[in-house]
């Protein structure tokens, strides 16, 4: 098998010209590099008890319930306004132009409950800081803001501060 990042391939100018997409389908399509990259990021996490695994909408769901199910966790969507059936919870956050929301199921995390965040990409930080304020309101325990790739020339760490924050790939 050859080294997981480079199954990572990178898309210029999508979804908007200037944007250097990270691509993980060519990872997906290989379950031996899917192994061993839901390995690496349960190593990241070290020796903890996580009774949530939250996944941000869509691409963390992937990785999020092969980490759930590793960790004997449950799994948690978190998603975009009015794609979640029951009661929802949901928290406006600004982007480059304009504005979005996530939302969360009510009855998803217990307070004292421990968490993990996780998303394929941390970008600007924005999408996963407003996830870690939802889950802070509901009473869940952030472990750790776990992601596939980092772009860290973006400063998405910035926004995260005070939380553990590891990435299995910086660029
Ligand atoms: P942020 O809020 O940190 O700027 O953006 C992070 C969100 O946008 C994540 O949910 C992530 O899936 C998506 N995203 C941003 N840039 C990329 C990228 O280059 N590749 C992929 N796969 N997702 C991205």
């Amino acid at each position: 098998m050859k080294d997981i990042e480079s199954y990572i391939r990178e898309i210029p100018d999508f979804p908007k010209p200037g944007i250097q997409f990270k691509d993980i389908t060519p990872l997906l399509q290989d379950p031996d590099a899917m192994l061993e990259t839901v390995s690496r990021l349960i190593e990241m996490i070290g020796d903890v008890k996580i009774d949530k695994v939250v996944g941000i909408e869509s691409r963390g769901f992937l990785f999020g319930t092969l980490l759930a199910q590793r960790l004997n966790a449950g799994f948690v969507p978190v998603r975009k306004p009015g794609k979640l059936p029951y009661k929802t919870y949901s928290e406006v956050y600004e982007l480059e132009y304009g504005k979005d929301t996530l939302e969360i199921h009510q009855d998803a995390i217990k307070k004292g409950e421990t968490v993990l965040l996780h998303d394929d990409v941390l970008a600007t930080g924005g999408t996963a800081r407003t996830a870690c304020n939802l889950i802070k309101k509901m009473g869940g325990i952030i472990v750790q803001c776990n992601f596939l790739t980092e772009l860290s020339y973006l400063n998405g760490r910035n926004k995260l501060r005070g939380y553990d924050v590891e990435s299995l790939f910086i660029y």
